[in-house]
């Protein structure tokens, strides 16, 4: 039997604001534990939440960015669960009205575009963290973590293979991390994954039981679990058994899945309205006006380099994959305008050169500016493009001007007329018998001729000069 696979992915965007969600601390990662905490997120009695409005405005952003209608009145729900890293005993959250609803992404799928529908987007508080190894006896907890606001996006389960739901995810951290509204950090916890899944008989309508899927952070991790679970679960439904519907917890070491709770197991959260906050309604006006504060998102960005810029589709797609690497390459071509000559550079040596470095677009001490004056360099004639290629590293590491380690490698390529002519006649009067071959017609001699130049100049001579040199002395 062959069965499809039916995703629908939970995804938890940290949002970048400098403070939590309903206090004034701060929201930095990896300082030391319990820094950053009050009285509102360590849950002491009698203390009272206020919404950040910063949080609002960007789950606004994000909800306009994935295409959600968004809700005038909001309301805020608790969700009660017992944990040690959640102090107040509930979590604050959105339940019967979340800020975004019925929105959609495209994702490019193994048959072309398509949309993924999303259902909902909601705002909530991050709990704190219990730490497990702290070489002392016991476990302990961390609240630095807790209060800081999240983004809660959820699919409707539209997507139909792993890398699906990779391109979603790519996708949508690359949507967030253009509004900078999440870092998209996923190692630290900032872009966290659940996808949900099942199998139905290939052409069935009803979708089959699903299993919830945790503990994963890396892109890598969600295409390795999805794959190890449809292979267990196609396993289990052929042997003739039933899809438990559960959590299962990927385990990197193992390469699989484990249970880690069962429905029965699962929470009743009693979710009801928090009395300590009021609705927050958002005004018609007030939402619209975020709209303009949208920037052109990634996928729009690909369509334009190819229409504006003439580049390959493939190069336009790199060229998006990320902000910083988009506006390198725009401010790059408002000094330069040859914009494949440029695409060429940027997702080349640059490129090359900015992973080696683990630094970033934004950052990268080859500014456009630098960039430019080696891409005038080769333009001009002063430098060939594979010496251009050989310097790159240097120019990026060691903060000299392309002249300055162009001249101090001695690579200065000799375009200037008069000296190559010289040495272009010498060379003729040296090789008569080719000079009069290629007179005569014979075409392939002019190789040899340009290789004897190229030598008797030590290699610096610019080779088109050259060729041009030769056929005009040659034609007379
Ligand atoms: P739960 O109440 O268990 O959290 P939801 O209905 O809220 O379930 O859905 C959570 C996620 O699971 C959503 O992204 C949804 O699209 C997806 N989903 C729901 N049903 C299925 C299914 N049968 N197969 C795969 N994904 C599903
Ligand atoms: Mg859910
Ligand atoms: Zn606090």
């Amino acid at each position: 039997m062959t069965y499809e696979v039916v995703i629908g992915v939970e995804v938890h965007a940290q949002l970048r604001t400098r403070s939590k969600m309903f206090c004034g601390c701060a929201t930095t990662f990896g300082r030391p534990p319990n820094s950053q905490t009050c009285p509102v997120c360590l849950g002491l009695p009698g203390a009272l939440p206020v919404v950040n409005r910063a949080a609002v405005e960007m789950a606004v952003r994000a909800g306009l960015a994935l295409n959600c209608t968004i809700g005038s009145r909001n309301r805020f729900a608790r969700k009660n669960y017992f944990y040690p890293d959640l102090p107040k005993g509930y979590q604050i959250s959105q339940y019967e009205s979340p800020i975004c609803e019925h929105g959609w992404i495209e994702v490019v799928s193994g048959t072309g575009k398509k949309r993924v529908r999303i259902r909902r987007a909601h705002l909530e508080e991050d709990a704190g963290k219990n730490v497990h190894d702290t070489g002392t006896t016991g476990s302990r907890v961390d609240l630095n973590r807790a209060g800081t606001p999240l983004l809660e996006i959820v699919t409707e389960p539209d997507l139909r293979s792993a890398d699906e739901a990779v391109s979603y995810l790519k996708g949508l951290r690359d949507i967030l991390m253009y509004l900078e509204v999440c870092d998209g950090n996923m190692e630290e916890g900032s872009f966290r994954c659940e996808p949900n899944l099942s199998l139905r008989p290939q052409g069935r309508q009803e979708f089959g039981t699903k299993v919830e899927l945790k503990n994963i952070n890396s892109f890598r991790f969600v295409k390795d679990a999805i794959e190890y679970e449809v292979k267990r679960q196609t396993k289990v439904l052929n042997e003739g058994g039933k899809i438990q519907q559960e959590t299962r917890l990927w385990n990197l070491d193992r390469g699989e899945t484990a249970v880690m709770r069962s429905k029965e197991e699962a929470h009743d959260y009693r979710y009801f309205p928090d009395p300590d906050l009021l609705p927050l309604d958002l005004e018609k006006e007030w939402i619209e006006s975020y709209r303009a504060t949208v920037p052109e998102l990634p996928g729009n960005r690909t369509n334009r380099f190819v229409s504006e810029y003439g580049l390959p589709e493939s190069d336009a797609a790199m060229l998006t994959a990320s902000k910083g690497i988009a506006d390198y390459f725009e401010r790059t071509v408002r000094l330069f305008d040859h914009p494949k000559t440029v695409s060429n550079w940027v997702m080349g040596e640059l490129t090359r050169e900015v992973r080696q470095s683990g630094g970033s677009f934004e950052t990268s001490p080859v500014s456009p500016e630098r960039l430019v004056s080696l891409l005038n360099m080769v333009e001009s004639g002063t430098v060939s493009l594979k010496a251009a290629r050989e310097i790159f590293p240097d120019l990026f590491t060691s903060g000299k001007s392309a002249e300055q380690i162009v001249e101090e490698r001695g690579l200065t390529q000799v375009s200037d007329e008069e000296t190559l002519e010289k040495i272009v006649e010498d060379v003729l009067e040296r090789h008569p018998a080719q000079a009069s071959q290629f007179k005569e017609g014979k075409q392939q001699v002019l190789g040899f001729l340009v290789g004897q130049v190229m030598k008797a100049s030590a290699g610096k001579a610019n080779p088109g000069k050259v060729n041009e040199l030769l056929k005009r002395k040659l034609s007379v």
